[in-house]
């Protein structure tokens, strides 16, 4: 299924999948989708498409495709580069990414395949890691390079974790539909213009060796979204660099997934509304 969570017209978010009039209403999906949970075949007209969770949990990959290895001048990892995005960076397909009052004047994108991890896993074995996750979604690891590197000395996590620099998006497309997620074409496209076009299976570290390795060192909860590292084609490896700009927008598109498109625009002072 590729599920949806939604803002119905009587105000009420729900799970569902898209009907065939396209995204105007959606068969709802009742239960959790942590535990049991079932399309029934009530119809909701749909008002706006929200952010598919809060996840418990976001661990990122640094250099996991042999290319963007390559374009950074780092060799490659031995073990997964690892590192976290707060939570609260979380927003949905079509919201806008926020250049930071921070000062920020070089925010990247970079397309990713997520996975979402679905039932609790210690210690888990390649076959068990895959067995665990209950379906993926594109992200874009939106990075601010001057706090990821300069400012922060390469302690990354700040530069990472700006509001809205988390885009998760369109839908869920749970396991069964993707059985082979090292197969997948991916591509960033910025104001019409393909920026990264490669394949999932230019990863160093395949999704269920990821999983596992990560379940060795931390018990992976459900909620918990693994971001699996981006291809080549970043923007601060091009030269001259390409950052992002009020009124950008910026598409991460994964095949069998779909299309995850925000706007760029500037953060204002104050506290941010929030569509979760
Ligand atoms: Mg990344």
């Amino acid at each position: 299924m590729k599920i949806f969570r939604f803002l119905s017209e009587s105000g009420e978010a729900s799970l569902g999948i898209y009907d065939k009039d396209g995204q105007r209403q959606a068969r709802t999906i009742q239960g959790n989708l942590f535990g049991d949970y079932r399309l029934t075949n009530e119809v909701a007209k749909v008002s706006r498409t929200l952010p598919l969770l809060t996840p418990c949990n976001i661990i990122a990959l640094g250099l996991n495709y042999r290319k963007h290895a390559d374009e950074t001048g780092i060799g490659y990892p031995e073990i997964p580069v690892i590192f976290s995005k707060a939570t609260s960076s979380v927003i949905g397909t079509g919201e806008p990414i926020l250049l930071p009052l921070a000062g920020p004047d070089k925010v990247d994108y970079e397309g990713e395949l997520a996975i979402v991890i679905g039932t609790k896993i210690k210690n888990a074995t390649s076959q068990e890691a895959l067995e665990a996750v209950l379906g993926y979604t594109c992200a874009n690891d939106v990075s601010a390079r001057d706090w990821q590197m300069e400012k922060q000395h390469n302690q990354w996590v700040r530069g990472k974790s700006f509001d809205t620099f988390c885009p998760l998006g369109p839908c869920l497309v749970t396991r069964d539909e993707l059985p082979e997620p090292n197969n997948l074409r991916i591509r960033t496209v910025l104001n019409g213009s393909i920026m990264q076009d490669s394949f999932t299976a230019d990863m160093i570290f395949d999704v269920p060796t990821l999983i596992s390795s990560l379940s060795r060192s931390m018990t992976l909860l459900p909620g918990t979204v693994i971001l699996t590292g981006t291809p080549e084609g970043v923007g601060f490896t091009r030269h001259p660099p390409v950052y992002l700009n009020k009124g950008d927008v910026i598409t991460v598109e994964i095949e069998g997934i779909g299309s995850l498109t925000n706007p760029v625009g500037v953060e204002q002072k104050g506290t941010p509304e929030t569509s979760r």
